[in-house]
């Protein structure tokens, strides 16, 4: 029996580096002067901005100016989605491109978008999880002002051919952005190599900091601004910096991208003995999403006739966190729009589990996890009206003539 806290819960955010913890706090007591200052300590806090935005430039292969700090990976897919469409209307451009299993941030920019006289294609995956970068070629329009789609999707970790559809958008003239949020500082991602015009990251993802993300912007790829006020940011996104926040984050992804190789084989190692074990040892469990081409990180499994939130309390009990979806989706009970737009029943949908690993779990750990699933999975099954029903073994009480 394990006591500590064991946490599967990395693709929902990550704990903060120590290294990157201390370089914080170092910065968040001393180097308090505002950037814009003209003064010694305004100079200095200018430095720490450059610096960080050199390293963020260095790690993702793009240069120093097409790097703009936001204020999270949200604001980042906001600027980006709301931005290109601002840009193409003033070209009579009123068309986008996405998929159907982006993050809320994209598809809700999308509704937005919609309300204001914008028309929305929405690319289905396939049942693996993956967009047909020819599914996208037939998307675009001649009055498409941008292709939206995700490289890493947050639920089901499934990574998508980018490459491929950027070079499709670039042959077509459209802007392609990318939600890198769930796959930078977890897989490679080298913006050129990519050729995606505009790309969203978040610090927390990749042990830095919350509330600090960044929009790459390729050079000659003007978007109208989001927030407007002082001249920060070269004038495209104003508010005084989170210096301690960017610093950190610069910093917690050069470390990552430092560790990669490694980091991935560690988590990858865990992600395959968790799944293999789970299918192996408890009957009707399914992995969501394809195995190969997937986030090194990421075990999407449904376990059917039972809820998803039954077991993530069950879990917790046992102090192990995981979550039943996204995380921006735990509060709601709906069915993962993710899972559904496989074209998964939705009781597929409403047992799913997702287990995330990061560079900080151990094999113990996961071990410990499929010890407590083992146990809890038939224990909760023996209660389910769903699974009892499913196995027959009880009447169906429903029917014509019921009161
Ligand atoms: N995009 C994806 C794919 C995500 O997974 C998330 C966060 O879960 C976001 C965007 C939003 O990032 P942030 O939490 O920094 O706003």
């Amino acid at each position: 029996m394990m006591n500590e806290l064991i946490y599967f819960d990395n693709a929902a955010t990550t704990p903060c580096n120590s290294q990157v913890v201390a370089l914080m706090t170092d910065i968040l007591a001393n180097t308090y002067g505002n950037p814009s200052g003209h003064y010694s300590l305004g100079y200095e806090a200018k430095e720490v901005l450059d610096t960080a935005r050199g390293r963020m430039a260095k790690a993702l292969n793009a240069e120093t100016n097409e790097i703009y700090f936001t204020s999270c990976g949200s604001e980042a897919d906001n600027w980006a989605v709301k931005g290109a469409a601002m840009a193409g209307a003033r070209k009579g451009k009123k068309h986008l491109v996405t998929t159907a299993f982006e993050h809320h941030a994209i598809l809700n920019s999308m509704k937005v978008l919609e309300k204001q006289g914008f028309e929305v294609t929405y690319i289905l995956p396939t049942e693996e999880g993956f967009i047909r970068p020819e599914d996208v070629a037939a998307a675009i329009r001649p009055d498409t002002a941008l292709v939206t789609v995700m490289m890493a999707n947050n639920e089901i970790g499934t990574i998508q051919p980018i490459h491929e559809i950027a070079a499709i958008c670039k042959e077509k003239g459209v802007w392609m952005h990318t939600d890198a949020v769930q796959a930078v500082g977890a897989i490679p991602v080298d913006v050129k190599q990519l050729g995606v015009d505009l790309l969203s990251l978040s610090g927390h993802k990749f042990n830095g900091p919350k509330g600090v993300g960044a929009l790459y912007c390729r050079r000659g790829v003007v978007l109208p601004n989001l927030i407007d006020g002082g001249g920060q940011e070269n004038r495209h996104r104003a508010g005084t910096e989170n210096l301690a926040g960017v610093a950190g984050m610069a910093l917690a992804l050069e470390l990552a991208v430092a560790s990669l190789p490694e980091k991935m084989a560690h988590q990858q190692e865990l992600r395959d003995y968790t799944i293999r074990r789970i299918l192996d040892a408890i009957p009707e469990t399914r992995l969501n999403g394809s195995w190969e081409n997937r986030l090194p990180g990421n075990a999407n499994i449904s376990f059917l006739g039972l809820e998803g939130e039954t077991i993530l309390l069950d879990l917790d009990m046992h102090n192990i966190c995981a979550s039943t979806g996204s995380a921006c989706n735990s509060d709601s009970l709906d069915t993962s729009h993710v899972l559904m737009s496989l074209g998964l029943p939705e009781e597929v949908g409403h047992c799913s589990m997702r287990f995330s690993f990061g560079k900080q779990n151990t094999m113990e750990q996961a071990a410990h996890l499929c010890d407590v699933l083992e146990e809890i999975i038939p224990m909760r099954r023996a209660m389910s009206c769903m699974w009892l029903q499913k196995e027959n073994k009880v009447r169906d009480f429903g029917g014509e003539g019921e009161a």
